[in-house]
Order: structure tokens, then C-alpha cells, then sequence
């Protein structure tokens, strides 16, 4: 476990996941019912852009160090509102120096009958996670697999909620594991919306992800991808997402929000955006 999200919190892939994940988050709180959202692969829960590692790759300022300085037409900033008040709630002194990870985005957009279930393995980034949410009712940390927390938490006793997937991809088989375990955990819970995010290196690894779901006959996956274009040497410069029973108006969000991501953060040639649905032709 080599990974440490410090050097990447507020890239571009983070910003494509992020806001995804609040549109989720905005829909599921537009009716009472309360919701769930297990969070397997939580992180740090907030990352400092000043610190060595965030300085050291710099990869914040092409995320959301861009966004926050574009101008988005008045529709894409509505949309992207709610999660620019989640970054801005950790930056109370208004300069951009703090990044909240994804539970401090769901914290920030979840009300308190709503309940957060955040894992995080890595014990430094774990403690660290467990001071930031503390130990209350409405969002816990916990130290735990993320994939032995998958097949425990679900379903959630409200029924209603999402799972986040956000794993490291440090081994070669966390694509495979990645498709069994959303083909297993979908089958107990066929009605959770699930987020999972992914990089794109090559189309190996996206492509048998996307032919497992289809060949499992999963209805309504929405797929997102963002490129920035050719950015420098060695660094990632594309992100997937893939969403499993997708709010309605999802899709019509995206086909706006991740244009105008891309048009804020493109780094070179090639910079473009993709939705379309799994196992669907056109
Ligand atoms: N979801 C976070 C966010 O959006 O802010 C970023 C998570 S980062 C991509 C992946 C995290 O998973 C790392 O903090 C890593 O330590 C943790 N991790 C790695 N293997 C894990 C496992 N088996 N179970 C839970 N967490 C794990």
C-alpha cells in the first residue's frame, strides 16, 4: 500500500469524480427518505494543497486550481455549485489551500438523518480520516478492507444510497476485482446507485471492465471519461467513472458539466469528453 492520495487530491480526476459524486448526492437529497452512502476506498478525508507532496507534483493547480478561476456559463455553474460549496466550506479564509476527499464532499451535501460509512485501510491516512469525521452517528470512519466492507455494509438498512468505489489500482487485477465485485455486491442490493472511478492508461483495463459489466447483463450503467490531453511526460491524463442506477437527470447533467470540465482543465491535444451507456449500441 504505496499509495497516498496527498499527491493527487484536487487533480483533474479528482474533480471529475467529485463533482459526479455531489450531482449523486444532490439527487439523493431531493426526497425525504434518508440515504447511505458507503465510501470503500475514503482517503485522508482532507488533503492540504500546501504541503510537500501536493507541491510536489502540483497536479491541484490543473484541477481545481483551473476550475475555481473559470468563468462556466450560468447553467454549468449551477450545476457545479454544490460541490464548489463543499471545497470552499474547508477554505473558510476563501484562498484555496485545503481539498476535501470524498467524505468531506458527501459529509458537506448529506443532512443529518443521512448516514456516511467511510473506509480506509492505509493506518496513517485511516487515523487521519477517523479525525476528521470523528466517531459520531451521522458519518464514521472505519478501519477496514474497502472489499470486506463491500460485502458487509450492503445493502444499507435505509435502502436507499450510494456506494463509492475508489480504489488505488496499485495491482495489476483491481480492474477484474473491481467487475466481480460490483456483479456481486449489485446482486444483493440491485436498486444502490454505485460510483466507481478508474484511470486510463491504456483501454485495456476500462475496456474488459466495461465487457464484464455488459456480459453480466447490468441494466443502466452511465460511463463518463474526461481526458485533459496530452499532459506531461508519465503523468495520468485521463479518468473514467462508471454509475450503476444513475439519478435520471444524471446523464443530461453530465453531457453538460463534463464539456465544460474538460474546456477548464485541458492540458494539450486530444483533451475531450465521453457518456454513453454500457451495453448499449450508439
Ligand atoms: N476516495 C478518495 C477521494 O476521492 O478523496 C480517494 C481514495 S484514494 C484513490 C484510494 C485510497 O484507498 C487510498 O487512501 C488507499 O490508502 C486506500 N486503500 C488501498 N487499499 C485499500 C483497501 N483494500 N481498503 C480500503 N482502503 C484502501
Amino acid at each position: 500500500m504505496n499509495y497516498r492520495h496527498g499527491f493527487h487530491a484536487g487533480n483533474f480526476a479528482d474533480v471529475h469524480k467529485h463533482v459526479t459524486l455531489s450531482r449523486i448526492l444532490v439527487h439523493l437529497g431531493g426526497k425525504p427518505a434518508p440515504f447511505r452512502v458507503l465510501d470503500t476506498h475514503a482517503g485522508a478525508g482532507l488533503y492540504d494543497l500546501c504541503s510537500e507532496e501536493a507541491g510536489r507534483t502540483g497536479e491541484w493547480r490543473l484541477g481545481i486550481g483551473r476550475l475555481s478561476a473559470h468563468a462556466f456559463a450560468a447553467e454549468v455553474a449551477a450545476l457545479l455549485a454544490p460541490y464548489l460549496q463543499a471545497v470552499a466550506k474547508v477554505n473558510p479564509a476563501q484562498a484555496l489551500g485545503r481539498y476535501p476527499g470524498s467524505p468531506l464532499v458527501c459529509r458537506a451535501l448529506m443532512r443529518p438523518s443521512d448516514r456516511l460509512v467511510a473506509c480506509e485501510l492505509h493506518p496513517a491516512e485511516a487515523a487521519e480520516l477517523v479525525k476528521r469525521l470523528g466517531r459520531g452517528r451521522h458519518a464514521k470512519a472505519i478501519a477496514i478492507d474497502g472489499w470486506t466492507a463491500l460485502n458487509a455494509y450492503v445493502p444499507p438498512p435505509e435502502r436507499r444510497g450510494l456506494v463509492l468505489i475508489d480504489p488505488p489500482y496499485e495491482e495489476s487485477d483491481e480492474f477484474e476485482r473491481l467487475a466481480a465485485a460490483l456483479i456481486r455486491v449489485r446482486r444483493k442490493w440491485p436498486t444502490g446507485i454505485y460510483l466507481a472511478w478508474y484511470p486510463i492508461k491504456d483501454r485495456a483495463g476500462p475496456d474488459g471492465l466495461a465487457e464484464k459489466l455488459s456480459a453480466a447483463q447490468i441494466p443502466k450503467i452511465l460511463r463518463s471519461e474526461l481526458s485533459v490531453g496530452r499532459s506531461r511526460e508519465g503523468r495520468l491524463e485521463a479518468s473514467g467513472l462508471l454509475v450503476v442506477n444513475p439519478p435520471w437527470r444524471l446523464e443530461a447533467e453530465l453531457s453538460l458539466l463534463v464539456p465544460a470540465l474538460v474546456a477548464a482543465m485541458q492540458q494539450g491535444d486530444g483533451a475531450c469528453a465521453r457518456l454513453d451507456w454500457l451495453g448499449r449500441a450508439g
